[in-house]
This record gives structure tokens, sequence and C-alpha cells, in this order.
């Protein structure tokens, strides 16, 4: 009987004990957090980190998690992106209640905030163009130097500003600066950009604006309307963090929320970037966003892949400062252990050899009962028909078996699972010389799969009843690059997607119980894999992925790290 894995404890991370000491410090009351994602693309399994720490940090202390859409930048954002991310994080398993909040739901106050900061000299209006002010930024080594708008008297900035919301420049025509410090060390402070002219129609304010806050400006002020204790994010942003309590410090903002950084996921085989990712969509080298190749979290449900299993991954991956690449076969090994408990077990052939009971009644069924997870006898068992014409592996039969070759060879008995045991007795073979046939008998005593004298063939195989088999497409699926890390010796990215990720079977067969398998249920294929309805299934043409095989080599690589590492 198989037991449910334990959930993996909840590991204290950094981040899990900066929340508890401000808890039990009295610092925080109620632990506010948020996930906020650019609609610029679909999530992926970075992503999922980040909702798991989000979503879970607020649920482990009582408190809330927020989902805000940081939409700043129409010009890439889109509904479609905002519908998929809804759906993406509530099927990962996290609800954020009446929580939903757009950054743009406060374009108006963040007006009014930079407003502010311009009467107290403390931004400008800068008709430098943006080619001017990246040399003037300076370097990590020179300081910037300051533009000749930085000292626009107050009622001129004000002006601009005005007639900037108000559409009267072009595109890149000007921009408000903070009026900080030139020759900060740290380049985010040298007078970043706080507004920007876009005229661009936005997904949800449509032409209400032409001005559009930046990021920074955007961010950690949304943070403090909404009361967010903790801002957590990436760690790309750790330089940033000097402007987001500039900001805070100098503006009227309702509460002051902290920003901490943590590692960005990256994964083997693969790639974690909406600009990438997007482009592999563009250029045609995968069929879309979720594509069961892609690390979307769409690809990763459609491919069956269920979200706990992601979860105990996230689970298990943890939190810390240090950036570093996740073997791809640890999220497998996640899965698996999920789907090893959950999927039921069914019959497929993916590449059919007929085998013919010559001593077999012709037109006779027999109902089998075939257990559902022999793990678990709890999962009951289903009616599987059988007849005198099957189908088995082509792979499951050898004519000149090599050593330790256990399965089905001339003259040899192996079980038929749950069914009979059979003995090949005649090869028959098509002109060229392939293998068409296997003409078997069977021993009536072994029915059920055991045979009353205790003998015990080597190998037991699954199979079909040719009258009753449904066809079905199956699609197999690997690793979308064959490098573990594309792209990182320079090389074309987009060049080195694996040809072979994808491989598409019309042949293979599946029992009658599969032909209407509901989209989001997974099965394992016995002896297989794990393999789940394709969308593009209709009815009584099913279409199958391969969520994965059985063969979890994540165990293998950790053996092999220990034994590296002298353990
Ligand atoms: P990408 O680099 O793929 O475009 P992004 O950071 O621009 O991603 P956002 O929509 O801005 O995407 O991300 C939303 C949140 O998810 C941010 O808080 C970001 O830090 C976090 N996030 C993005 N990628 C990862 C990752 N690989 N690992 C962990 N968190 C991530
Ligand atoms: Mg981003």
């Amino acid at each position: 009987m198989s037991t449910p894995t334990p959930e993996p404890p909840e590991r204290g991370d950094f981040i899990r004990e900066i929340v508890a000491a401000d808890v039990r410090e009295g610092r925080v009351g109620e632990v506010v957090t948020r996930f906020p994602p650019e609609p610029n693309g679909y999530l992926h399994i970075g992503h999922a980190k980040s909702i798991c720490l989000n979503f879970g940090v607020a649920r482990e202390f009582g408190g809330r998690c927020h989902l805000r859409f940081d939409d700043t930048n129409p010009i890439k954002e889109e509904q479609e992106y905002i519908d998929a991310i809804e759906a993406d994080v509530r099927w990962l398993g996290f609800d954020w209640g009446e929580h939903l909040y757009f950054a743009s739901d406060y374009f108006e106050q963040l007006y009014e905030w930079a407003v502010h900061l311009i009467e107290a000299g403390k931004a400008y209006v800068d008709d430098l163009s943006a080619d001017e002010i990246r040399a003037h930024r300076g370097t990590f080594t020179e300081p910037g130097r300051e533009s000749p708008w930085r000292d626009r008297p107050v009622e001129e900035n004000l002006d601009l500003f005005a007639r900037m919301r108000a559409g009267e420049f072009p595109d890149g025509a000007r921009v408000l600066r903070a009026r900080i410090d030139m020759a900060a060390p740290n380049i985010n402070l040298r007078d970043p950009v706080l507004y920007r002219i876009l005229h661009a129609e936005h997904p949800r304010t449509g032409d209400a604006w032409c001005v559009y806050p930046t990021y920074d400006f955007a961010h950690g002020q949304s943070d403090a309307i909404e009361g967010i204790t903790h801002s957590l994010c990436t760690l790309e942003f750790e330089d940033h963090r000097p402007l987001y309590d500039w900001l805070i410090e100098n503006l009227p903002v309702p509460s002051r929320p902290r920003q901490y950084e943590f590692a960005r996921l990256n994964l083997t085989h693969t790639v974690v970037s909406k600009r990438v990712l997007m482009r592999l969509v563009d250029r045609g080298l995968v069929h879309g966003w979720d594509d069961p190749r892609m690390p979307t979290m769409s690809a990763l449900r459609r491919r069956g892949f269920p979200a706990e299993g992601i979860r105990d991954f996230a689970r298990l991956v943890g939190v810390a400062k240090a950036d570093n690449t996740v073997e791809v076969e640890m999220l497998e090994h996640c899965v698996r252990t999920v789907l090893n408990r959950t999927a039921p077990r069914r019959f497929g052939v993916l590449d059919p050899l007929r085998v013919v009971l010559t001593d077999y009644p012709e037109g006779k069924v027999e109902e089998m009962d075939v257990p559902n997870n022999p793990e678990d006898p709890q999962a009951g068992t289903r009616k599987v028909p059988f007849s005198r014409e099957l189908w088995i592996e082509r792979a499951d039969f050898m004519e000149e078996p090599v050593c330790k070759f256990f399965r089905l060879a001339p003259g040899r008995e192996v079980r038929l699972r749950s069914a009979y045991f059979i003995t090949c007795r005649e090869v028959v073979k098509d002109r060229e010389g392939r293998i068409v046939e296997l003409r078997c008998t069977h021993d009536p005593a072994t029915r059920g799969g055991d045979a009353p004298d205790g003998r015990r063939p080597k190998a037991t195989l699954h199979w079909l009843s040719a009258a009753h088999a449904v066809p079905a497409e199956v699609r197999l699926y690997g690793h979308l690059f064959a490098d573990p890390y594309p792209g990182a010796d320079g090389g074309d990215i987009f060049a080195s997607v694996d040809p072979e990720s994808e491989k598409v079977l019309s042949g293979a067969l599946v029992e009658p119980s599969l032909a209407e398998l509901p989209v989001g249920e997974t099965v394992q294929f016995e002896r297989l894999g794990y393999f789940c309805p394709d969308p593009d299934s209709v009815p009584g043409a099913p279409v199958f992925n391969r969520t994965l095989t059985l063969k979890d080599t994540w165990a293998k690589l950790q053996q092999r790290s220990r034994q590296a590492q002298g353990a």
C-alpha cells in the first residue's frame, strides 16, 4: 500500500525569519504581501516560485497576499495576459480574495505624488532625449553629469508636467526625473526617470493617460497604498532599493513597506525569461505559450504536471539570496512523486504488435478486472475487455532475445497483466521481413494473472484487445534544449531548440476507458509513463501528451553528486 508522501516541511528561510521577527517584535501587525506580475506575457515556473513564496508567507503568518498587476507599460501589456495570469495563480492553488489590484488604479494618486515631488524641488522635467540621458548617466566608475534642465524653476516644471499629461508633446520629448544626486555611486539614484510620455492605448485606462509612471515610481508607492508590509522581489531589484526607500521617505504615503530580495529560479534545459519565451513563440519554434515543452505554467498544466507537484518543487528549492540553477529533473521528481500516488493506471500501447491467441475462441470477450493502482488497493479495479486478438508493445518482443531480455520471445511464456499467461509459438513476417504478428497460446488456468502451480513468468506485459482498442495520437516530449544551460556559451539560443523534443506518434492505441478522459486528468500508461489528454482531443479520437516517463533521473543525479562530494 502506498502511503501518501508527507508534505515536505516548510523550510525556514531568511525571508520567513525576517517576517517572523517583525511580527514577534511588533513592527508588523498583519503581514501583507503581493505578487506583482507585469501582464506582458505568460507566467513561468520562476513566477511560480514567487507566487508560492508571497502567498505562502501570507498564509503561514495569517495575513493576506494581493494580486497586483504592474501595468505601467501599455505598449507590451494585454488583457489576454491578465486573464491567463489570473487563471494560472488560481490553478496553482492560491486565492487573492477581494485583493485584486492594478497599478493603473493608482495613476491619479501617483500623478499627484509626482507633483508633490516637483513642488518640493525633488523632481524636474527634463528635455534631454533618452540617448542624451543615458550619455549623461555616467558609469560605475564615473559620476553622471547634470542635465541643463535640472534647475528649472518649480513653476515651470509644474506647467510642463501638466502639459505632458495634457498630451501637448510627442513620445520621448520630455520626461519627469527625480532630483537626487548625479554623483551617487548607485546609478539608480542619478536622477532616475519617474514619468515618460507614451501615446498608447492602455488595456484598462484606454486613452485617459499619455504619461505613464516607470516601474520604480509605481512599485513602491503601490505597495504603500495597499499597506504591503514585505515587498518581496528578485535580486535584480536590490540596487533599486535605495530609490524605493528614497521615494517612500519623500512622499506622503500611507504606509512604509520594506523591500527584500531573493534569488530568481533558473532551471536547466530551459529558459525562464518572458522575453525569450515570447520570441520562441513569435518565431514559431514552439506551437505557442502553452506548448507542453515550455516552462510556462499553462504549458506545464497542459503537459499534465499537477499544481501540487509544482508547489512541492517550490518548497524543495527554497528561498535564498544566491543565484543558482536548479536541475529540471528535480521538478520532474516532484511531479512524479505526486503522480505516482494519484494517477490511475491504464493500458496504452505506443508501438503496437499484433498477438493472436490461436487457442482462444473467436468472438469471445472477457472483462478482466484490472487494478487501478497496484500500489493502492483502495483505488479499486476496472474492467478491460480481452479477446483473441491483442496488441502488445513491439519493444516487448525479441525474436532473438539478448541477454537480460526477459520479455516475450519464441517459445517463452510471459504474463499479460491481470489476464493470462501466454506463450509465443510462431512469428509471422511480411515480405520485407518485418514482424507483423505473433501467434501465441494461453493457459486458461492462469486467468487473472496467477498460476495455480505458483509458476511466475519473468515478465508482465500490458496489452489491449484489438477489437476494443481506441486509436490515439500520442505526443512525446523531452527537454526543449538538449543543452542544460542553453545560451550560456553565448551561442544562438534560438538555433539550439532540440528538434527531437517533440515526437508525434500516430499509431498508438489506448484502452476504451481512455476514449473520453477529461482534460486535466493525468494517468499512468502502465510501464510507459504518465500521460494526459490534450485539449486537441475530440470525442473518440483522443490526443495524449506524455507528461513524463517513469524513470526518475533526479534520484540518480543526487546519488552521483553525493558520491562526487565523497559523502
Ligand atoms: P521575466 O524576466 O521572465 O520577464 P519579470 O521579472 O519581468 O520576468 P514580472 O511579471 O515582473 O516578470 O514578475 C513578477 C514577479 O515574479 C516579480 O516579483 C519577479 O521578481 C518574480 N519573478 C520573475 N521571474 C522569476 C524567477 N525566475 N524566479 C523567481 N521569481 C521571479
Ligand atoms: Mg519585471
